[in-house]
């Protein structure tokens, strides 16, 4: 089996581990805009070798695993360059603007839009974690316009990584993940922001941050390589998410500014349920 990941990162390097350990006769080749990434991925082992596009020809599986804003101009070059049988995965955080991309290309049906509901803040092959998408979902969009032969291949491969599979058209994926994925990355990234003004000594935050500061700003340590055109391209929904949040801290800011403590334990207490539903989130995975 011939596998290419192009975008040899977190994602991209993560995928080819999984490859690896379940086929292990599987050659597996980078492509990267970056030489030292490539360099580092091979001397990781976490591809055999670097390739070009003019060997994707003969590919079984190419997966396309760059910043979404490069995925638009590249998808359609890798689409040119495959053989008959190659089946191409992206695995892009937005799904409307690169489904759209391909939507005419002639090569459309051997392309399938997925988006991996797994990662880490960190970027580039040293970040590649081997069983990062065990448990995890994995989106799957416009499954009717890829070859069923092909679309089959591409599930066999998420199922036996891990993931459970769900199917949504690109429009209801950019909305649930403006709320669940996006707004919160810009939440941590301004508490980041909001501390870092203010306590200009860094020190001290570091000696007074509990676990709690810790994990709620973890995600701004995440790329704003990578997340800079995700806000673009999902613009739309991340302000309509945007302005219901800050509806939500004004309105917690009023209250605490009335001395209205009985409303802010009800609210508190009302948002609570967040861990029955993610328990249950977690017993159906
Ligand atoms: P990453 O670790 O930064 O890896 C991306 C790699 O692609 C980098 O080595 C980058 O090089 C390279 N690259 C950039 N332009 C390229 C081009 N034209 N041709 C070939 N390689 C190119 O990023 P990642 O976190 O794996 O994210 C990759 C994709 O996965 C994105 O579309 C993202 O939306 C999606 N995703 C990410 C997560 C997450 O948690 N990180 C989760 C699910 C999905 P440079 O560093 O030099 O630019």
């Amino acid at each position: 089996m011939k596998v290419f990941v192009i975008g040899i990162g977190l994602i991209g390097g993560s995928i080819a581990l999984d490859i690896k350990s379940l086929h292990p006769d599987a050659s597996i080749f980078g492509i990267d805009s970056n030489e030292n990434h490539l360099q580092e991925a091979i001397n990781l082992g976490v591809v055999d070798a670097g390739a070009t596009y003019e060997d994707l020809l003969h590919a079984d599986f190419v997966i396309v695993s760059v910043p979404v804003d490069v995925l638009l101009k590249v998808l359609p070059n890798v689409l040119d360059a495959i053989g008959e049988n190659t089946i191409v995965f992206d695995v892009g955080s937005t799904k409307t603007p690169i489904c759209e991309a391909v939507a005419n290309h002639p090569k459309r049906r051997n392309f399938i839009a997925v988006h991996p509901i797994a990662g880490t803040e960190f970027s580039g092959p040293s970040a590649a974690i081997s069983g990062l998408f065990q448990g995890k979902t994995n989106i799957i969009c416009e499954v009717e316009k890829t070859t069923f032969k092909l679309q089959e291949k591409a599930v066999q491969l998420f199922t036996a990584m891990g993931m459970r599979i769900r199917y949504m058209d690109p429009i209801s994926h950019d909305k649930h993940i403006a709320y669940v994925s996006h707004l919160s990355h810009i939440s941590s990234f301004m508490l980041g922001k909001t501390v870092i003004d203010k306590e200009k000594d860094e020190q001290d935050i570091f000696d007074m941050a509990g676990s709690g500061f810790e994990s709620t700003v973890r995600l701004a340590k995440s790329s704003p390589a990578m997340w800079t055109p995700i806000f673009k391209q999902n613009k739309k929904q991340v302000v309509k998410t945007l302005e219901e949040y800050i509806s939500n801290l004004s309105n917690f800011k009023d209250l605490l500014e009335k001395d209205d403590f009985e409303a802010i334990f009800n609210e508190m207490q009302s948002v609570n349920r967040i861990k029955e539903i993610l328990n249950g989130i977690n017993i159906k995975k």
